[in-house]
């Protein structure tokens, strides 16, 4: 069965999602939350991330697809080999640490077809946050993984990138086609 990527308006996308309790990160609902994403994340071609809300599932995930550290990848071209680094999982993600320096980076969401924007971004960000495993761990990051940490953390805080964008349009210039 696949799984559906909601659109903007659905409920699950404008309200903050719920904290994942800790003894339940291992449990069988929550690794299948975690499978169902992999499995939505791996049929976008385009897609460099995903949040559970994106699937209608108001909880605090989000993943990190494995193509973004794939050599072959090119930031809105994807990669066409099917073979990739395992996709990051980041379960009640918290960004500890933002830089100063940000610019107005051009960004695209899954669940907001077909538009793009601009959004002013931190160059670089911590997050912490449990894996699938339960274990808490914290991850630095500059350039699209920094950006797509900031992006995922508004979505389980009921925010999409449309309502903080300028510039927003239908166009989609090629290079800007990565989406999570
Ligand atoms: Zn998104």
């Amino acid at each position: 069965m696949s799984i559906k990527i909601v659109q903007k308006g659905h409920p699950a996308l404008h309200r903050p999602a719920d904290t994942v309790p800790i003894h339940e990160i291992t449990s069988k609902k929550i690794q299948k939350v975690i499978a169902d994403m992999k499995k939505a994340l791996a049929t976008q071609s385009d897609g460099v991330g995903l949040a559970a809300p994106q699937i209608g599932i108001p909880l605090r995930i989000f993943i990190v697809s494995g193509r973004i550290f794939d050599e072959s990848f090119e930031r809105g071209k994807g990669i066409s080999e099917a073979q990739q680094e395992p996709d990051l999982v980041f379960i009640n993600p918290e960004i500890t640490k933002l830089s100063k320096k940000a610019a107005w980076l051009s960004e695209g969401c899954l669940s907001v077809r077909p538009l793009y924007g601009e959004v002013k971004r931190s160059l670089n960000a911590t997050v912490r946050a449990y894996d699938e495993h339960g274990v808490l761990f914290e991850r630095g990051a500059g350039g699209l993984l920094a950006h797509i940490f900031q992006h995922e953390v508004d979505h389980l805080d009921g925010v999409l990138f449309v309502d903080k964008a300028r510039n927003i349009e239908e166009h989609i210039p090629e290079s800007y086609a990565s989406k999570s």
